[in-house]
Order: structure tokens, then sequence, then C-alpha cells
């Protein structure tokens, strides 16, 4: 059995999959710098912050809550994550982002015949498959060594893959864009981060300045998965909500850390992620 903390949770907030306008009180500080004014004492522009990206279906937001600067850089991450890893999701599953459903109708395959060969199939061919990456805990709650990049494996959910479909292209094989786990990462960080900021007045982040970080596509980053991780013995029962965001403690070592569990496309059996957000 792997060494790995255990977490005692004590709040679940679920997302169904019809998107639901919330917003939670206003912050009044930028939710990653801390700041309020800018050098000359000037206040800054605070903009609403959503908690799981919008792109994902959710409109619960945190107002007031993120600076320009800090903004750019989670948008940048956001927008790479949305377009790499779940267009197609998003389209196939109807979730509705910041302008409704996505209107775009054909998606780039990438077929492999030639190192830059792309196909682009109708969505109704489309073999869509939900990819989530299945992570060791976290180096914060497990004898993982913080310098590890790896991940465990990956989860997929076969939405419309037929083999059928891919004949009528003549495609045998096929491969979605990797993914890059960096910026996933901050992604499930800066949910974990937004939430739990919400949840608790004052604690010492672990996350924040990882989040409005901002690493260009693939770059080597070593420390991504500090924080972030999966358990191993923690087994949850099957739910109905699109997402879950769980709030608890982590036990590891003697140490009580203020963690989150991220769980996306809970209803597609995907895994939690657990996020240790503070101390
Ligand atoms: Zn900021």
């Amino acid at each position: 059995m792997f060494e790995e903390g255990t977490i005692e949770g004590t709040h679940i907030r679920a997302f169904p999959a019809i998107k639901k306008k919330e917003n939670l009180p206003a912050l009044g500080q930028c939710v990653y710098c801390h700041r309020k004014a800018d050098d000359n004492g000037k206040p800054l522009k605070l903009t609403s912050e959503h908690v799981i990206p919008e792109f994902l279906g959710v409109g619960l937001e945190l107002p007031a809550a993120s600076c320009a600067e800090c903004q750019k850089a989670t948008a940048d991450f956001e927008s790479a994550i949305a377009t790499s890893m779940f267009d197609p999701v998003r389209k196939m599953l109807l979730l509705k982002g910041k302008g409704g459903v996505l209107e775009k109708t054909n998606f780039p395959l990438d077929v492999g015949r030639e190192t830059t060969r792309h196909e682009f199939i109708p969505l109704r061919h489309y073999p869509t498959i939900l990819l989530m990456p299945n992570f060791f805990p976290a180096a914060s709650y497990s004898r993982r060594s913080p310098l590890s990049d790896d991940l465990f494996n990956i989860l997929m959910f076969n939405i419309n893959a037929e083999p059928e479909y891919l004949k009528q292209y003549a495609l045998e094989d096929f491969s979605t864009q990797a993914i890059d786990l960096v910026h996933f990462s901050q992604m499930i960080a800066k949910i974990a981060h937004v939430y739990g900021t919400h949840r608790f007045e004052a604690f010492r982040p672990t996350v924040a300045d990882f989040v409005r970080t901002t690493y260009p596509p693939g770059s080597p980053v070593l420390g991504h998965l500090e924080h972030v991780g999966c358990l191993w013995q923690r087994k949850l029962p099957p739910t109905d909500n699109l997402h879950e965001i769980e709030v608890g403690a982590m036990h590891w070592q003697g140490k009580a850390m203020t963690c989150i569990r991220v769980q996306l496309f809970a209803a597609y059996g995907m895994r939690s992620y657990y996020v240790t957000i503070g101390e």
C-alpha cells in the first residue's frame, strides 16, 4: 500500500449538469497576490473570479477577487486547457461556457501519419473521449519527492469513439493532444485555492504563487505536484453530480493541512484531486 495522508471532510459542494449562476460574498482583494491597491496606493480594479472555470459549465463566482495581472495568468492556462483537453467534450455534453454552448463544429484529430497531420472531423463522428490524468499522492501528504513530475496513468470515459465512424475517415488509430500537466495542475490548484479562500478567513496559502505564475506550454517545471495529487486509499461512492468540491483537513505525519478535494466530471467516474492549499 502506498503511504499517504488521510482526509477528514467537513463540507461538500455539488455542481449539477445544468449551469446555475451564483455569487459568493465579494472578497475585496486579489485572491492570488492579496493586493487591494497598486504600488502608488491606487485601488486596483478587481474582477470576479470563477471558482471552477466557466467553460466546464459552472457559474459559481467569487466577486472582486482578481487583479488584472493575476487574471491574465489564470486566463492563459485556462484557455490552453479548454482547447487542448475539453473542447469536444464540452460540445458533446452541451456544457455552457461564457457564450453558451461552443459554436465550433469541427475538431482537429491527430492521426499520426505525419508529425503535423491533423484531420478535422465533424462533431457527430468525432471520437470524443474524456481524458483525465490520475496522479500519485502529492508530495505534501505522502513520501513522494516534490521534484518528481510523472503521473500514474490516464483515466478515460468513452463518450463517442465508434469504430465505424473512424473507418469512414480511414483512421485506424488516433490520439488526442498530450495533456500539459503543469497547466492542468494549475487549474486544479486554482479551483481549490479560490474556493478555500471563500471558506477560510485566514490560512497561509501554499499554491497561490504557483497559480499566478505564467508557464509557457510544455515548459519543464518541477514541484507542480507538491500540493496536487490523488489519494489511493479513499474510495468514494458514485455520484450524479457533474463536478464536486469538498473541504477538509489532510492529516499527514502529525500535521493537519487545509485540503480541498476537486472532482471534475464526477458523474463520469473521474478521479478526485486533493490540494493542500494551506497550513
Ligand atoms: Zn493579483
